[in-house]
C-alpha cells in the first residue's frame, strides 16, 4: 500500500497484504498450494536456509498466501508482523515457547479460555514452565506474582467465562516494570473492537477460528508482535546465541524482528504447527468483512442482552455493554466501539431450565464454538467445563444455570423469537423441579 497515507481499518482489511498478484494480475489473493519453492541456485538456497536472506523455502516455514494473511492481520492489529499457526492453541504455545523454556515462569490472569488453562497448567508444567494464575487478572497481584524467572504476563481482552475485560494498560505497566512483555489473547474482541498494542501490549494472539474466519469453517491461529519490546539479557532465547542456528543471536541479527524470527524459524519450524495456505485464504476472505460483521453482531448482542435482562425467567445477564454490568466502565475504555457479541446469562431453575432452554431452540446452534456469523449456544457446565467438580466450576464462575451465547448476523427479531420460545421451555422445566 502507498506509504504517504495512513489508511483506515476497513481499507486495510481489504488491501493490506493483498495487492493485485504481480505474477498474474489476479485481483483476489491467489492460493499458493505448494509445499516447496524453487531456489535460484545452491548459493541462494544456502542464503535462505541460514536466514541471511528472507524468502520462501517450504510451507511449514512460510508461504505467500499465509504471508498475505499475516501481513493483513499485523496491519489491523498495528503490529510489525505476524506468524500464523494451525489453531489458537498452537498460537499460544508458539508465543510462549518463543520466550520460555524449562525452569521459566509466566504470570497469567485466571480469566482464560478453558483450553488455555489446561495447556498452561498441565502441558506447560510438564515441560517445566510454571504458570501463576492470578484471580480476576488484578494487575497489582500480577506484578506481585512475578519472579526472576518470569518471561511474560498473559491475559485475554475479554476473558472466559464471565466476560471480564482486562485492564490492558495497567497490565502492560506491570509487565514493563518487571522487564517482560505483555501477551494478550484478543480472540473475543477481534482487532475491530480492540487493538491491545495501542494500550501497551507487546504481543497479541488470536484463535483465527473465531471472528477472524467468521464463518465457522477453519481452525487457525496467529501471533502478532508489536516489534517494540526491548529484549534484554533475561530473555536468553532471543538475546543469547542459539544452538538451533549455529550460535546465531536473534536480537543482534534481526533487531525489531527478533521475536518474530525466533517464533517462526525455531518454534514454528520445530513444532510444525503451520497454517495451510487454503485456510489462510479463507481467513483473508473473513478479514475483508470483519468490521461490518462484528459491528452488526455486536448490535444484535446488545439487543439480545437487553431482551434477556428484562425477562422473568432470567436470573442474571453478564455483558460488558450493559450500563449496569460490573465490566461496563472498563469496556468503555478498551472496547469503545462495542463489547462484542458473546454473553452469558443464568436461568432461574438452574440446570434443568438451562437444558430445556437449549433443547427448545431452533435457530441457535448448540455447538462448542464462538464468533460464527450464525448464532451459537452452549451450556458450559455440561460441556466445556463438565470435567470440573462443582467447586472448581464455582471458582471458574460456571454455575449449572449458566448459558453462553455467541450472537450471529440473523435478523434480530428471529433471534429473540427463538430465545423467547427457549425461555418458555425453561420456565416449564423450572416449575417441574421444585428444588430448583
Ligand atoms: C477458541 C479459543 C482459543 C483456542 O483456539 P483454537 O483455534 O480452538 O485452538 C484460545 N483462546 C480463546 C479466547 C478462544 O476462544
Amino acid at each position: 500500500m502507498p506509504a504517504d497515507r495512513r489508511f483506515g481499518f476497513r481499507t486495510r482489511a481489504l488491501h493490506a497484504g493483498t495487492p493485485p498478484d504481480p505474477a498474474t494480475g489476479a485481483r483476489a489473493q491467489p492460493i499458493y498450494l505448494s509445499s516447496a519453492f524453487v531456489f535460484d541456485s545452491t548459493a541462494h538456497a544456502t542464503e535462505l536456509f541460514s536466514l541471511r536472506s528472507y524468502g520462501t523455502i517450504y510451507t511449514r516455514l512460510g508461504n505467500p498466501t499465509v504471508a498475505a494473511f499475516e501481513e493483513k492481520i499485523a496491519s489491523l492489529e498495528g503490529g510489525l508482523g505476524a506468524v500464523a499457526t494451525s489453531s489458537g492453541q498452537a498460537a499460544q504455545i508458539v508465543a510462549v515457547l518463543a520466550l520460555a523454556q524449562s525452569g521459566d515462569h509466566l504470570v497469567a490472569s485466571a480469566n482464560l479460555y478453558g483450553g488455555t488453562v489446561t495447556q498452561f497448567a498441565v502441558t506447560l508444567a510438564r515441560l517445566g514452565i510454571e504458570v501463576a494464575f492470578v484471580a480476576d487478572g488484578d494487575p497489582a497481584a500480577m506484578a506481585r506474582a512475578v519472579t526472576p524467572r518470569t518471561k511474560a504476563l498473559y491475559a485475554e481482552t475479554i476473558g472466559n467465562p464471565r466476560g471480564a475485560v482486562a485492564d490492558i494498560g495497567a497490565m502492560a505497566q506491570a509487565a514493563h516494570a518487571a522487564g517482560v512483555p505483555l501477551i494478550i489473547d484478543n480472540t473475543f474482541a477481534s482487532p475491530y473492537l480492540c487493538r491491545p498494542i495501542e494500550h501497551g501490549a507487546d504481543i497479541v494472539l488470536h484463535s483465527g477460528t473465531k471472528y477472524i474466519c467468521g464463518h465457522g469453517t477453519v481452525m487457525a491461529g496467529v501471533v502478532v508482535d508489536a516489534g517494540t519490546f526491548a529484549w534484554a539479557e533475561k530473555h536468553q532465547l532471543i538475546t543469547q546465541p542459539s544452538p538451533g542456528y549455529h550460535g546465531m543471536n536473534f536480537r543482534e541479527t534481526f533487531g525489531e524482528y527478533a521475536f518474530l524470527l525466533r517464533a517462526r524459524a525455531e518454534v514454528l519450524r520445530d513444532l510444525g504447527c503451520c497454517l495451510s495456505p487454503m485456510d489462510a485464504w479463507l481467513l483473508i476472505q473473513g478479514l475483508e468483512s470483519l468490521a461490518i460483521r462484528v459491528e452488526a453482531q455486536t448490535r444484535n448482542a446488545r439487543a439480545v442482552a437487553d431482551f434477556l435482562a428484562q425477562r422473568e425467567e432470567v436470573a442474571w445477564v453478564r455483558y460488558a455493554g450493559l450500563p449496569d454490568d460490573p465490566e461496563f466502565r472498563r469496556a468503555q475504555r478498551y472496547l469503545p466501539v462495542g463489547a462484542g457479541a458473546i454473553l452469558t446469562f443464568g436461568l432461574r431453575g438452574g440446570r434443568p431450565a438451562a437444558v430445556a432452554f437449549i433443547e427448545a431452540l431452533q435457530l441457535w446452534s448448540h455447538v462448542a464454538n464462538v464468533g460464527d456469523v450464525k448464532s451459537l449456544v452452549i451450556h458450559p457446565a455440561s460441556t466445556t467445563h463438565s470435567q470440573l467438580t462443582e467447586e472448581e466450576m464455582a471458582a471458574a464462575g460456571v454455575g449449572p444455570d449458566m448459558v453462553r451465547l455467541s450472537v450471529g448476523l440473523e435478523d434480530v427479531d428471529d433471534l429473540l423469537w427463538d430465545l423467547s420460545n427457549g425461555l418458555q421451555a425453561a420456565h416449564g422445566a423450572a416449575l417441574a423441579v421444585p428444588t430448583a
